[in-house]
C-alpha cells in the first residue's frame, strides 16, 4: 500500500515537474498548484458524478467541485447531452443566438432584482462590468469592498505586486461583518462612493456567514446615500436555493454578479440588475463592455440545462441536509479525538478550520487556520481518496451527485486521519 501510494505520487510529481517547464507554476490559476497545502497537484484525466479520476489511475471523491461551479456533479448526462446537441450544429462565436436570450430570461425569472443582464465569460468580467456601471450611474469613483473577499482579478480589487497604487486609490477595504466600521467609512466617503460590493456569504476566506443585520445595514446605507449595492453571487448564485442568496436573505441588490453555476461547468459570468442602471451599458448607453466569446452557445446550453434541472428537481433541501450531516459528523469525530476545529457551513458549502490559538474572531470569521495541521489532514485525506479544495481558505462544495456512500466513505477516511494525527 505504502509503495503504491509512493508510486502514484511519483506520477503526479513527474507530471507537475513537466507542467512547470511550460506553465507558470505548472498551473493556470495559483490555488491549483497545491502551494497552500504542499506537495503536488492531482492531475485529472476524467471526472464523473462525485468523482475525479487522476492520470495515475486513482479515484477520488471530489469536494472542490470546480470551486463551486459543478452543483450537479461532474459531467451530468443531461448537461453533456445539451452540449453535444449544440456541438453537432457547429461552433458559432460572436453572432446572437436564441439560447442567450433564454438563459437571460431564466436568470431574470429566478432572481427578481435582475431586470436586465449581460453575459460574460467569467466572474471577473462580471464584477468589472458591474463596478464600471455603478460608477457611471452614480458619477462617483470610490467603492467599498470587504477584506477576505475575492471578486476576481481586476487590478483595483487585488492586493498584489504589479498593481499601481493609483489604481487602488478608489478602493476602500472594510472588515467583513463589521457594521460600525462600514457605517464610519460610508459617512466619511459618502460624497464619492459609487458602490459597495459584497459576497453575501463569503466563500474566499473559507465559508463565512454574514452576521445578522449586516446585509440589511448595507442595503439601508446604500438606499440612504444612493450608493449602488452590488452582490457578488459568483459562488452563491443558484447555490443555496434557486433564487440565490438574495432570496435566502430577502435582500435585493441593485446589481448582481454571477458566474460558476450559470455556466454549467463551462466558462461563464453575468451581471445584471435594475433596468435604469443596466441600460447605461453599450450599445444602449455608453459604458463599454464586451467579449468575443460572451454568450457562446456551448456554454449557454450547459448553463441552461443546469438551471433547468435545478428548477425542476429543486435539490436544495437535500443538499443542505447532506452537508449538515457531513459537517455535524466531522465535528463529532473531532470532539472524540480532542481535535479543535470549527466548521462553517450553509447550504451545500462548508469550510473546516483547525484552530491553533483561541482566535476565533467574532461573527464566525476564523483568523487563524492551523496550516501545519491542515496540510497533514489534507494529505492524509488524499491518501484515502478524498479530494478537498486545496487550501484551508477555500470553500468545499457538495453536489447533487454525492451519495450516502460517498459521505460514509469520507467520514471513515476522516476518522482514520484523525486517528493518525491525534497527538502529533
Ligand atoms: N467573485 C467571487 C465571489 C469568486 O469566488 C470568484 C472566483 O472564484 C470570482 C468573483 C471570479 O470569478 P472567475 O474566476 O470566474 O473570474
Amino acid at each position: 500500500m505504502q509503495s503504491l501510494s509512493r508510486k502514484l505520487s511519483t506520477i503526479n510529481h513527474k507530471l507537475f515537474c513537466k507542467a512547470k517547464k511550460y506553465l507558470v507554476g505548472g498551473v493556470n490559476s495559483p490555488v491549483r498548484s497545491f502551494k497552500a497545502v504542499g506537495g503536488y497537484p492531482v492531475f485529472v484525466r476524467e471526472a464523473k458524478g462525485s468523482k475525479i479520476y487522476s492520470e495515475c489511475g486513482r479515484e477520488f471523491i471530489d469536494f472542490c467541485m470546480g470551486y463551486g461551479a459543478l452543483i450537479l456533479g461532474h459531467s451530468n448526462p443531461k448537461v453533456i447531452e445539451e452540449i453535444k446537441k449544440f456541438l453537432d450544429k457547429g461552433i458559432n462565436v460572436g453572432i446572437p443566438t436564441k439560447l442567450e436570450m433564454e438563459l437571460a430570461k431564466t436568470i431574470i425569472k429566478a432572481i427578481p432584482s435582475i431586470e436586465k443582464i449581460r453575459l460574460t465569460n467569467s466572474g471577473t468580467e462580471a464584477v468589472m462590468g458591474a463596478i464600471r456601471l455603478a460608477r457611471a450611474y452614480t458619477k462617483k469613483d470610490k467603492i467599498i469592498k470587504f477584506s477576505g473577499s475575492y471578486h476576481g482579478s481586476a487590478d483595483y480589487l487585488l492586493d498584489c505586486e504589479g498593481v499601481p497604487k493609483d489604481f487602488k486609490k478608489n478602493t476602500i477595504t472594510c472588515p467583513y461583518n463589521d457594521v460600525e466600521r462600514v457605517q464610519e467609512l460610508v459617512e466619511k466617503n459618502k460624497e464619492r462612493l459609487a458602490a459597495i460590493i459584497v459576497e453575501p456569504i463569503c466563500g474566499n476566506m473559507g465559508v463565512v456567514l454574514p452576521k445578522e443585520g449586516f446585509l440589511e445595514t448595507l442595503r439601508e446605507i446604500c438606499d440612504r446615500y444612493k450608493i449602488v449595492l452590488i452582490f457578488d453571487e459568483v459562488i452563491t448564485g443558484f447555490r443555496l436555493n434557486y433564487g440565490s442568496a438574495q432570496e435566502y436573505f430577502k435582500i435585493k441588490a441593485d446589481l448582481t454578479c454571477l458566474g460558476k453555476i450559470i455556466g454549467g461547468g463551462l466558462p461563464c459570468g453575468a451581471f445584471g440588475g435594475k433596468k435604469e442602471i443596466m441600460e447605461l451599458l453599450a450599445p444602449e448607453g455608453s459604458v463599454y463592455q464586451g467579449g468575443t466569446f460572451s454568450g457562446n452557445p456551448i456554454t449557454i446550453s450547459a448553463g441552461l440545462a443546469t438551471l433547468k434541472i435545478l428548477s425542476e428537481e429543486n435539490p436544495y433541501k437535500k443538499l443542505e441536509n447532506i452537508t449538515r450531516y457531513l459537517c455535524e459528523n466531522i465535528i463529532k469525530l473531532a470532539k472524540n479525538y480532542g481535535i479543535k476545529l470549527k466548521i462553517n457551513f450553509i447550504g451545500s458549502m462548508f469550510s473546516i478550520f483547525f484552530i491553533d490559538k483561541k482566535e476565533v474572531m467574532d461573527y464566525n470569521i476564523v483568523k487563524t487556520q492551523d496550516t501545519k495541521f491542515f496540510k497533514r489532514f489534507y494529505h492524509e485525506l488524499l491518501k484515502e481518496s478524498i479530494y478537498f479544495s486545496p487550501s484551508g481558505w477555500e470553500a468545499n462544495f457538495l453536489s447533487c451527485a454525492h451519495t450516502e456512500k460517498d459521505l460514509e466513505k469520507t467520514l471513515k477516511a476522516i476518522k482514520k486521519t484523525f486517528d493518525k494525527l491525534r497527538g502529533k
